[in-house]
């Protein structure tokens, strides 16, 4: 994967021409952020850099030029945005990144940047499904209760920690890095997978391990559905966190909008 510092455009670069290319930050580290390089890549008219945190140990290949780690809250981003010449941004960072999406809601209102957050629509409940809806981890610990449960818990790596408080229950975890060893419960056993997973197996590993309960957090997309739905057929409940809210932001679901918005006028 190209890794890269934007060349060309520090404070003391020429004054922008109108035929140069717009020049575009995506916040990363999702589906949808790969979706919108796929599609904008190798066009002319834009300058797109992705941006990801630097999470996952393996990150997929992007066809745009990828910056890596964080950029030191608002005040860092604010100077990324003004240094790199960002004419503007699209957050397509996961639903759960609460953090960087208000970074990046300050930082462009400060500096009068458009700002677009393309992200995937979350669930919603449809026949069969028995959720229990939570705020945060905390909740879902509440929400299973006193009594030892055998525990799916798909929350990903960050947060496995707000589950130790609640050490009766069994938890079968599946994350795609290896977590701390601190976070992790006395009684687990570890997938480390990355989606997207098929029903037909989501079935047979909740049957085999005889899961009896289900914590997701709602993030929404195809590619990790299938739990929810092995779980409507297995009549199981399903503890689901719901997405923090966002700011005013305009929000949009699909890639063809947020290609519209990389293009549009007003830059
Ligand atoms: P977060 O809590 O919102 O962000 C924490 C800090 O990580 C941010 O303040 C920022 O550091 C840095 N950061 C986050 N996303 C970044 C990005 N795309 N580029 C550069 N820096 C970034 O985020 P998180 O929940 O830890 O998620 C981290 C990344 O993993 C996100 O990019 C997200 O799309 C992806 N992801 C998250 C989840 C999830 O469930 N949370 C699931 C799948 C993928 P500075 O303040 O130093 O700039």
């Amino acid at each position: 994967m190209p890794q890269t510092k934007t060349p060309a455009a520090g404070p003391l670069a020429a004054p922008r021409q109108k035929a140069d290319p717009i020049r575009a930050l995506i916040l990363g580290g999702t589906s949808e952020a790969r979706a919108l390089a796929a599609r904008v890549a190798g066009d002319a008219r834009l300058y797109a850099v992705v941006s990801l945190a630097g999470r996952t140990s393996a990150p997929l290949a992007s066809p745009l030029p990828t910056r890596i780690g964080g950029f030191g809250g608002v005040e860092g981003l604010k100077r990324y945005l003004t240094e790199e010449r960002v004419d503007r941004v699209i957050d397509a960072t996961h639903p759960f990144a609460a953090r960087m999406s208000a970074n990046a809601r300050a930082a462009c209102a400060a500096l009068g940047l458009p700002l677009l957050v393309y992200t995937r629509a979350p669930w919603s409940p449809v026949e069969g499904d028995r959720w229990i809806e939570v705020e945060d981890n905390a909740g879902a610990v509440a929400a299973l209760g006193e009594a030892p449960r055998r525990v799916f818990l798909t929350i990903g790596r960050l947060g496995l920690a707000d589950f130790l408080c609640a050490p009766q229950h069994y938890y079968l975890i599946r994350t795609i890095d290896q977590p701390p060893e601190n976070d992790l419960p006395p009684r687990y056993d570890l997938i480390l997978e990355r989606g997207p997973f098929a029903v037909e197996s989501e079935l047979s590993l909740m049957r085999e391990t005889k899961i009896d309960r289900v914590v997701s957090k709602n993030s929404g997309g195809r590619e990790t559905y299938a739990k929810i739905e092995a779980a409507r057929a297995l009549g199981l409940d399903v503890v689901m966190v719901t997405p923090p809210r966002g700011g005013d932001a305009r929000v949009v679901h699909d890639v063809e909008a947020a290609v519209a918005f990389l293009f549009g006028e007003g830059r």
